[in-house]
């Protein structure tokens, strides 16, 4: 038998390929990008913990292209990106 490894996601910000667990997932919800909770069906997009991904994310609309349509990013998500997840580089 062949264990069954983590699933690999691709980050729509900056298209790289990841496991599922080092990456956020964010779902829309009624037009809005939230933050998925675990087990939450649907369309998802997935992310690395990394404030320029959301931002090169943002930039060329991926969320839109994720969701197949109009989203606006909740603020919840972008706090989520804002909290330093690393040690500040210099
Ligand atoms: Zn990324």
């Amino acid at each position: 038998m062949i264990a069954v490894a983590t699933p690999e996601r691709t980050c729509v910000g900056c298209r790289r390929r990841r496991g599922q667990d080092e990456l956020v997932r964010l779902v829309a919800s009624h037009g809005r990008v939230v933050r998925a909770r675990p087990g939450s069906p649907g369309r998802s997009a997935y992310l690395c913990p990394e404030e320029n991904c959301l931002e090169a994310a943002e930039k060329k609309r991926a969320f839109a292209r994720a969701f197949r349509g109009p989203v606006t990013l909740d603020p919840s998500v972008r706090a989520i990106f804002a909290r330093p997840w690393n040690d500040e580089r210099r």
